[in-house]
């Protein structure tokens, strides 16, 4: 039941920012969130080490610092750019295109 009631409240959610979307005029693109927490926005470097805390980012890979919700939202709008243009070849974007289905 709390399954059923948590999917319940995003998929509410999603047809609620689609219809707000759609009224102004803004496109909707669903992205895949796995790891945008966990990679670094400016090198691509996936860690679970690389989320400190629940507000701050370092990479282990490059020092790149930000917020977390931050990077994470860099990450996102970038595989949704990545899968709305059908015609990307990107290396960088090519794991993105495969896990990002548009609806
Ligand atoms: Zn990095």
């Amino acid at each position: 039941m709390r399954w059923l009631l948590g999917n319940w409240a995003f998929l509410q959610l999603r047809q609620f920012i689609a219809y707000k979307a759609e009224a102004a005029g803004v496109p909707v693109v669903l992205v895949d969130p796995r790891n945008s927490s966990r990679t670094c926005s400016v090198c691509g470097y996936c860690a679970k080490a690389n989320r400190k805390s629940q507000s701050s980012f370092r990479c282990q890979e490059c020092g790149f610092e930000a917020n977390a919700d931050f990077n994470a939202a860099v990450n996102l709008k970038a595989r949704g750019e990545c899968s709305d243009a059908l015609l990307c070849r990107s290396e960088a974007h090519a794991s993105n295109q495969a896990q990002a289905p548009v609806l």
